[in-house]
């Protein structure tokens, strides 16, 4: 036996030096750590999102800043929150769909803090809002318990009526944001493409994957 059959003898396919190499360069491509935008601590993937009702801003916040700037009397931060449910039982009417005159079969209704309804969708130019005037959101949403707990202005109903069986969701308000810019992004044209609906299609499924169904809204 050789004394000095240590590493030296052992064929490798890279120099240690270079394994490491490629090591650091792996460690380098990994995104960025996200951080607090309130305190710059560094965020775990699952953290809380802030909106500013005055700015309509979404910040992305580590959970001492979301105690510290949400829920008291006058604070600056709402936090939005998490959740996300399929409504079963719950449509539109095709009538009251029309009287609301939006262009596109896709729309998401925020409940304002003073009981009214907000409707925005979804165009090539960003968010749009509805000029209509809406039926107050317990008359819209009447009958649908669910309904009754979406938080105002950091949840919204969004509604897709696009392919035959129409669904709907209580969503956080920032995954109204995503949808928002994935068609921002992707509408090709007049009639926004192939493309574009492939990525809607995909953001429902998505939806659908992560969501409770309507039983579990009550313990929510
Ligand atoms: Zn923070
Ligand atoms: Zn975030």
């Amino acid at each position: 036996m050789q004394p000095t059959s240590g590493l030296d003898s052992i064929p490798t396919a890279e120099a240690p030096s270079e394994a490491f190499a490629s090591l650091r360069r792996f460690a380098r491509t990994r995104t960025p750590v996200e951080r607090c935008e309130l305190c710059a601590a560094e965020l775990a993937p699952e953290h809380p999102h802030l909106l500013d009702p005055a700015s309509r801003q979404i910040s992305c916040a580590c959970d001492a800043c979301a105690l510290l700037f949400c829920g008291q009397e006058g604070a600056k931060f709402l936090r939005i929150p998490r959740r996300i449910i399929q409504l079963q039982g719950f449509s539109f009417t095709d009538l009251q769909w029309q009287s609301m005159m939006l262009p596109i079969n896709l729309a998401f209704f925020m409940r304002q803090p003073d009981g009214g309804t907000r409707a925005m969708y979804p165009s090539p130019a960003g968010a749009m809002e509805s000029l209509i005037h809406l039926p107050a959101w317990d008359a819209l949403c009447a009958g649908t318990q669910a309904l009754a707990t979406v938080e105002p202005e950091v949840e919204a109903l969004l509604a897709n009526r696009i392919a035959e069986n129409s669904m709907y969701f209580i969503v956080p308000i920032d995954a109204c944001y995503r949808l928002i810019g994935l068609i921002r992004t992707n509408w090709r044209g007049l009639s926004g493409g192939g493309e574009v609906w492939q990525a809607i299609g995909n953001f429902f499924s998505s939806l659908e994957q992560r969501a409770t169904g309507i039983s579990e809204a009550s313990h929510a």
